[in-house]
């Protein structure tokens, strides 16, 4: 069996070494453009404020390992069309400009996301930088280096991070939106009202409810005006989000409109023979039972695994995500699961939602911190769609405990009852997490009474 693998960065990198694992005998043949692989772009914000020291350790994996594992890994191809009537590929080899044609008995598609960049005029200048993959990650750190002022385009946990890291590191910094609030897609306002304050505490400017409408570029700076102000930076980055990378197989298999490959459930798409996996592919999203664009690397290795598994005979399904994910902040920890109380408005979906702070243990002992909790329900079948938590105690692991509820349909009335550990060092004789249930079961209580 050929198979060929196009992208080799997460969904690319699990799938080939499933695919290796399940059919020792497979011709797996790796096709990636760039010079790396598997490289953890989260780590780009830690990188350029300083907690990540070495960025080598920001790559797990190798052409080295995949290798040794009895793939051939093309370093330095771009796979230029796809003949899927023909079961073919055109692949030009990026050193030599040599083009050659190659067959394939399965395609695996793992060519990611693009950040978005919209047709604004002078937007193609050499003070906006891009934020995706490993070259950018040492184009964004180089030249912040001579960079006073830098402006972040988008608040999204991306713009979110890099906004923070770059405040840390001492410049001035402006985090510019549309939207009115930051992270307006995770968090709810109660939190991202805390998470403003703390941006401004530390010197960052807010331009939200902006949008971006031209860039300047002279020799020293940029201007960007907006629709409200003209902000001069001497950098910006643009994070406004992320598009499938996937024109090789348009009108070749089902996508959604913004191109995000359709598959079933063992990430199969339209034509049999083509699988895709991670930020080229769309997800099932659980708390709406609906397909999704959620390019995140958490879908991007388990729909990488499932590719393997699944090759060569249908096996096992994939279980869809809450799209559960988490950020720090100035030593603010903020994790989210699931729906917010605005998304399930604006996809009118019936939903109620409980805020309440506690302290994570008890006050007797000599410490202990205040966690912010939301949940948000079906008030009819009181099943859980939606968390978030935000403390400067590690809540993390609760929103993993929340995303398994949503998974499993869990009701409120499960959480405020479940069986959870209780031990002064940890909690009360009430988890936080049963304490937030029981809030929400009050909530409902008052309500019908
Ligand atoms: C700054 C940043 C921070 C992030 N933080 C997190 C986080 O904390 N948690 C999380 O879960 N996710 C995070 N993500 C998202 C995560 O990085 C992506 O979801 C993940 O990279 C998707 O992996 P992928 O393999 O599907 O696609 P990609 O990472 O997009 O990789 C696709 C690969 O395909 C190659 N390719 C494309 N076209 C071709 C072609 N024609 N020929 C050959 N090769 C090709 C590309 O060069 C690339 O290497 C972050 C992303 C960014 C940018």
């Amino acid at each position: 069996m050929k198979v060929a693998v196009i992208g080799c960065t997460h969904a690319g990198t699990f799938a080939t070494k499933q695919i290796l694992a399940e059919n020792p005998d497979a011709e797996v043949t790796v096709y990636e453009k760039n010079d790396v692989i598997s490289f953890l772009s989260c780590g780009i914000a830690l990188y350029l404020g300083g907690q990540v020291k070495d960025p080598k350790g920001l790559f797990y994996s190798s052409p080295d390992e995949l290798s040794k594992l009895g793939a051939t890994v093309l370093m330095k191809h771009n796979v230029k069309s796809i003949d899927n009537k023909a079961h073919t590929i055109t692949v030009e080899d990026l050193e030599t400009h040599e083009t050659t044609t190659s067959s394939y008995d399965k395609l695996v598609m793992t060519s990611g996301s693009w950040p978005v960049i919209p047709p604004i005029p002078g937007i193609d200048s050499d003070k906006v930088l891009l934020c995706k993959n490993w070259v950018h990650a040492q184009e964004l750190f180089h030249r912040a280096g001579d960079a006073k002022r830098i402006a972040v385009i988008g608040a999204g946990y991306i713009g979110a991070e890099l906004a923070e890291a770059y405040s840390l590191k001492g410049h001035d910094v402006t985090l510019v939106d549309a939207q009115d609030r930051v992270m307006p897609k995770y968090f709810d306002r109660t939190f991202t009202d805390k998470i403003e304050d703390a941006y401004r505490d530390h010197g960052v400017k807010l331009a939200l409810g902006q949008k971006v409408a031209g860039f300047k570029t002279t020799a020293d700076a940029v201007t960007i005006t907006t629709d409200k102000e003209a902000i001069t930076v001497d950098l910006a980055v643009l994070c406004i989000g992320f598009k499938p990378n996937t024109g090789l197989l348009a009108g070749k298999v089902d996508m959604a409109k913004n191109g995000a490959i359709l598959t079933n459930d063992y990430m199969q798409t339209s034509d049999p023979d083509i699988f895709a996996a991670g930020d080229s592919a769309a997800v099932h999203y659980n708390p709406t039972g609906k397909n999704a664009y959620i390019p995140l690397a958490t879908n991007a290795v388990r729909q990488g695994i499932l590719v393997g598994k699944n090759l060569v005979k249908l096996t096992v399904k994939y279980m869809g995500t809450q799209s559960s994910s988490g950020l720090a902040l100035y030593g603010i920890s903020l994790c989210s699961t699931g729906l917010t109380a605005e998304a399930a408005k604006e996809q009118g979906i019936k939903a109620e939602q409980v805020i309440i702070t506690d302290n994570y243990r008890p006050e007797f002992m000599p410490t202990t911190l205040p966690v912010t909790m939301s949940l948000v329900f079906n008030p009819e079948t009181r099943e859980i769609l939606g968390g978030a938590l935000m403390s400067k105690y590690d809540i993390s692991q609760s929103a993993n405990l929340l995303s398994v509820c949503i998974q499993n349909h869990n009701t409120i009335d499960d959480l405020a009852m479940v069986d959870m550990l209780f031990q002064p060092n940890f909690d009360r004789p009430f988890n936080y997490l049963n304490i937030l249930g029981q809030a929400a079961q009050e909530k409902l209580a008052k309500a019908k009474a």
